[in-house]
């Protein structure tokens, strides 16, 4: 069966997270001092999020996204890979990673079963990367990368959040490190989700920016004719390369977002930007069963109107989302909770 929202939207796509820890804390994302972690005890197990999948998947999910926090950080992933590998009714299963640890992870992951990996890149340069993440990792991460080029998967792909004045220069070595490598790059506008709680709309680089800038120095960008719900748009280079833009704050994609995210603890969030979720842990451990899962998540999403991106864009305080204050008290509005 399949469910869809009040804006026709269906329940195609899953961003799962598995943790809400990091060993990295980008300025975007995770730039304060001190964090509230989420309690072990209501972090779901495998088996438990095995059966909430198997849920999803029968009212119409087939894109599962594992993230988190770092989802490498999570002891045994590629257990849970295993499990979600050899459903049939996934037809796309894919990770997003940090890659710190993917050097280490790398074969296990792929012979796990995992299809398909985006690297979290920013900069190519080290003093940069550590004054984005506080750690000194560039090179790991680049190795990782390199490995994961070369291990056989179906797509690895990197994702880079612009921001003016910190990378806005290095579009074009990211390219090319992209196509050196053989990972297609996806240039991501700077969200003023929850966690970013330095963002400003100045700091934004748009879409149309950069367009502009990759044809400056590399002439006519054409379009990809492709009709899909993914939120990138692609484009092409004279030469062939194949690159995205994500411009989730410019030119939000809501009408046909047919995303939902998990955060680690079983909180199901219907929108990045939502402010209360669904508690799926509780109802699933006091053992209402299948059906009653079943019949709650589809009752939620048929009520979803949720467009938090395009109200954001058409809101005249366009400031940062949410103060750290609340944050510190509500950390499921983290963007490391749920997910990105
Ligand atoms: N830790 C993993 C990683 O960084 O790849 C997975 C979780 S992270 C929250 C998922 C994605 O969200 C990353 O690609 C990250 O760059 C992106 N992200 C985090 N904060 C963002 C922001 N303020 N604007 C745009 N993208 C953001
Ligand atoms: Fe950076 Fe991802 Fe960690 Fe957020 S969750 S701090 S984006 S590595
Ligand atoms: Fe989907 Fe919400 Fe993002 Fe819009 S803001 S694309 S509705 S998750």
């Amino acid at each position: 069966m399949e469910v869809h929202d009040r804006l026709g939207r269906p329940l195609a796509n899953l961003r799962l997270s598995v943790t809400d820890r990091c060993n990295l804390r980008c300025q975007y994302c995770m730039p304060e001092r001190d964090y509230v972690w989420l309690p072990r005890a209501d972090i779901l197990t495998f088996e438990e999020i095995e059966t909430l999948v198997d849920v999803f998947t029968s009212l119409g999910t087939t894109k599962v996204r594992l993230t988190g926090g770092e989802p490498l950080l999570r002891k045994d992933l590629p257990d849970l890979l295993t499990l979600l590998a050899r459903k049939p009714a996934l037809t796309d299963l894919a990770l997003t990673t940090n890659g710190i640890l993917l050097a280490d992870q790398v074969v296990a992951l792929r012979a796990a079963g995992l299809p398909r990996i985006t690297v979290s890149l920013d900069t190519l340069d080290p003093d940069r990367f550590k004054a984005l993440t506080r750690f000194d990792s560039l090179d790991a991460v680049l190795t990782g990368l390199d490995q994961a080029a070369n291990a056989g998967f179906d797509s690895v792909k990197i994702d880079t959040v612009v921001i003016r004045g910190v990378n806005d220069d290095e579009l074009v070595p990211m390219l090319e490190h992209g196509r050196r490598v053989g990972a297609e790059v996806r240039f991501i506008e700077y969200m003023d989700v929850g966690g970013a709680t330095r963002w400003s709309i100045d700091d934004v680089v748009s879409r149309q920016d950069m367009l502009q800038r990759l044809a400056t120095h590399y002439g006519t960008v054409t379009p990809v004719d492709e009709n899909t719900a993914a939120p990138a748009d692609r484009f092409t280079l004279p030469d062939g390369t194949v690159f995205g833009i994500i411009s989730s704050t410019t030119e939000p994609f809501c009408r046909q977002c047919d995303r939902s995210r998990l955060t680690a603890d079983g909180g199901w969030y219907r929108c990045l930007y939502a402010t209360d979720g669904t508690d799926l842990r509780e109802p699933l451990r006091a053992g209402v069963g299948v059906e009653g899962l079943r019949s709650l998540i589809a009752e939620t999403w048929r009520a979803r109107d949720d467009r938090g991106a395009e109200d954001r864009l058409s809101s005249e305080d366009r400031s940062r989302l949410i103060p750290v204050e609340t944050l510190q008290a509500q950390p499921h509005l983290e963007m490391h909770t749920r997910g990105g």
